[in-house]
């Protein structure tokens, strides 16, 4: 490239350069020179009011090269990378080589930032052509930050730093590009260096708070488990969520202090729970890769269950893949299994999604990460891959565990494809102690047409002449969606009873016209399998107690009633009814299957009863058969398909007794005689022998043309003479 190659407005600078400033492996200029020539041009920007572009340059694959091919490799790609850049900018125009993989390129006497593109689309296409490194073929691409004086910054150490900022983002964009730096891009940096002091001290400054999200279970609906999910409450930022700062804490080496506050905490919210009755219920936390890799990090869990009361089993650990792939990760592992804590491995699906992984390592669970969920319902391929994660875990004896579930439609897909828990808004987002202890009050669980095992609705008649009572009691039980039918009279309860199914009756006793305890004696008469409880503010003893004696009611209540009090017993009755209906399913399925084990029984019974028939009928025909061969005046020997004799009748004994006892022999070694050379090779055309002085026409019979036998019959007549 001459002078005339230049993009127009760049004016070739620089002093003339000296040996001993150079770098030694491509010959350019070093940092020390570099940093003159720099000044230099930025002077004279000064002086002619125009603008200067600070390139900085890092080969893509230069640490690809240097690990796989080796150093020698790595330093023939910089050698050659200086020798093309050194082409393609102007002699004058400073190039230096800072170390490692990075060039620096000063462009001068521009007058707008315009004109630095063309320089750079040039360097691309210098570099574009492969090299040979070591006998590997390989293409060089390069990233390219650029700084602006004076828009960017005005003294040297400013500008180079800004360069470097912004040739790392074009790396992180995949390399091969160029990038101006950008004003908002020096403000992310100086927000995270302040973001980092400040997550430094958030836990002094008790800033931080754990939420919980539920699992539930598509088997019961009901919330089995709470994952904790760390919040920062920040100063001027206000509530923080975990994907913001965790990995930034985890590059800062903060996530062994903030996972100890984590489990810590966590503890003392599960201790809380349980000791308000919710005691099967388990919380899981995430562990960071840095946490893993603590030493003694599974003996500080125990210590810390073990200080708050709680059984290692209430304990899920989520792990990610990330954390599996360091040193030691496997012996840390079966440590924290050892202790009895459960363990998921989390985000499955997006890393490295190995499954030597889920067979190598002591899962419990695995969670199916949220990005294949999100589309499970409209793309096929997520939908595949979803339901052989599934399908995968379930026969290596593991859990499955779907989270971001936002929709009722994704959440069907999961039940319908076997999946075990749920994690998502769909049922609950993260919610604050106080939302968890809400959420277990109000008793929610998935409705009942979510659940892998569908039970039909549950449904309730309500009985009572006082109108306000029946509604006040629909009102109560609203929330556990019961089909709810209801009547003021006996009458127009046993008229409901015969129109529609019920599983449970709740029945005043003091009615007009029939008392309460009557019309539950008749409805148990007509409907045995109902449950019936009588809620009266009336105990006319008698009645009720003659009732109670026949059975005709499970329950008497009183009014007036404790509301949770009654919603319990009500639910105790319908939870009874379903018992008693699975019996009578598992009752009518056993019966069945005996019936079907019987009929079949019975077929094979006939089947044997037949072929044991056929076994004797066989049996006789062959010793008819047998009989008719013995007394045949003709020499008949029956083989078998090894070519044993298995048969001889009596007038084949008579002419070979000379040769002994036959039966069971080898015919072609005791009596040559009857095979022709040629049978040897499969003819079994008649042919001569001689036997006892006489010839004879012997005649090889193969079997099994006509019927199941195998083997052949030999036999011999005496040859007429010719
Ligand atoms: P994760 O363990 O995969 O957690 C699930 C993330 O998905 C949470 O984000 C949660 O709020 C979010 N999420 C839950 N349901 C839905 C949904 O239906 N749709 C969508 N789009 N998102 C949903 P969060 O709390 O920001 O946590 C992000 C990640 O930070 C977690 O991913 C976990 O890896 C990490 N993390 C959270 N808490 C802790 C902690 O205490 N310690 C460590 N080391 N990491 C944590
Ligand atoms: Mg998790
Ligand atoms: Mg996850």
């Amino acid at each position: 490239m001459n002078t005339d190659d230049l993009p127009a407005g760049i004016m070739p600078l620089g002093p003339p350069l000296t040996p001993a400033g150079y770098d030694e492996l491509t010959g350019l200029p070093n940092r020390a020179l570099f940093h003159d020539c720099l000044r230099q041009a930025l002077l004279l920007a000064e002086q002619h009011n125009d603008k200067v572009a600070l390139l900085c340059l890092g080969v893509d694959n230069f640490k690809f090269v240097n690990e796989s091919l080796g150093h020698a490799a790595g330093d023939q790609l910089l050698t050659e990378v200086a020798r093309r850049l050194r082409g393609c900018v102007h002699q004058q125009v400073p190039l230096a080589r800072l170390g490692d993989d990075e060039f620096l390129v000063v462009l001068g006497g521009l007058r707008a930032s315009a004109e630095v593109a063309p320089v750079c689309e040039n360097i691309f296409a210098a570099l574009a052509p492969g090299m040979t490194l070591d006998g590997q073929y390989l293409h060089a691409s390069t990233s390219i930050g650029i700084a602006l004086y004076p828009q960017d910054g005005t003294d040297s150490a400013t500008l180079m730093r800004y360069a470097d900022q912004a040739r790392s983002r074009a790396r992180e964009h995949g390399g091969a590009k160029y990038q101006f730096f950008a004003a908002e891009m020096n403000q992310r940096t100086l927000e995270r260096i302040a973001m980092e002091a400040a997550l430094r001290m958030c836990i002094a400054r008790d800033e931080l708070l754990l939420l919980y999200q539920p699992l539930v279970d598509l088997q019961s609906g009901e919330i089995a488990s709470l994952e904790a999910l760390v919040r920062w409450e920040h100063p001027s930022m206000g509530l923080v969520p975990a994907h913001q700062f965790i990995p930034l804490a985890e590059e800062a080496g903060l996530t062994g202090a903030i996972g100890a506050w984590v489990l810590k905490r966590a503890c003392r919210d599960l201790r809380n729970w349980h000791a308000s009755g919710q005691n099967r219920l388990k919380v899981a936390l995430n562990i960071s890769p840095r946490q893993l890799a603590e030493p003694r990090f599974a003996h500080s869990v125990a210590a810390m269950l073990a200080e708050a009361g709680l059984a290692p089993s209430a304990l899920t650990l989520e792990i990610t893949e990330a954390a599996l792939m360091q040193p030691g990760s496997a012996a840390e592992v079966a440590e924290l299994k050892a202790i009895g804590l459960s363990l998921t491995l989390d985000d499955f699906g997006t890393g490295s999604s190995s499954l030597s992984n889920l067979k190598r390592f002591p899962f419990d669970a695995v969670k199916i990460d949220s990005a294949f969920i999100r589309e499970v319902v409209s793309d096929a391929g997520d939908a595949a891959l979803s339901k052989t994660i599934i399908s995968m875990a379930h026969h290596l004896g593991m859990q499955v565990v779907a989270e971001g579930v936002e929709t009722e439609a994704q959440c069907d897909f999961l039940r319908r494809n076997m999946c075990d828990l749920i994690q998502g808004f769909f049922f609950a987002p993260a919610l604050s102690p106080a939302g968890i202890d809400a959420l277990l009050a109000e008793g929610r669980t998935l409705p009942s047409h979510l659940l892998r095992i569908q039970r039909p609705q549950r449904k309730l008649l309500l009985v009572d002449d006082e109108q306000n009572i029946v509604s006040a009691l629909k009102r109560l039980l609203r929330p556990d969606n019961y089909q709810v039918h209801t009547a003021n009279s006996g009458q127009q309860g046993l008229d409901l009873l015969a129109q529609h199914q019920v599983d449970v009756i709740v029945s005043d006793q003091r009615m007009p016209g029939m008392l309460g305890a009557d019309f539950l004696r008749k409805a148990r008469e007509l409907y045995p399998d109902t449950i019936r409880i009588m809620l009266s503010g009336y105990t006319e003893l008698q009645s009720v107690t003659d009732a109670v004696n026949e059975g005709a009611i499970y329950k008497f209540l009183t009014k007036p009633w404790e509301d949770e009090l009654l919603r319990g017993h009500i639910a105790e009755a319908f939870r009874l009814k379903e018992i008693a209906d699975d019996n009578e399913r598992l009752n009518m399925e056993v019966r069945t299957a005996n019936h079907e084990l019987a009929a079949a029984n019975r077929r094979m019974e006939q089947l044997l009863l037949e072929k044991q028939r056929q076994i004797s009928r066989d049996e006789i025909s062959l010793q008819v058969a047998r009989e008719v061969l013995q007394h045949l005046p003709l020499p008949v020997i029956g083989l078998d398909d090894q070519g044993m004799i298995a048969f001889i009748n009596g007038a084949a004994e008579l002419l070979f007794q000379h040769s002994g006892h036959l039966l069971g022999d080898e015919a072609s070694r005791v009596l040559p005689e009857l095979f022709a050379p040629a049978a040897a090779s499969g003819a079994t055309l008649p042919h001569q022998a001689s036997v006892q002085g006489q010839r004879y026409t012997v005649v090889v019979h193969p079997m099994g043309e006509r019927s199941a036998s195998r083997g052949s019959l030999i036999t011999l007549t005496r040859a007429v003479a010719a």
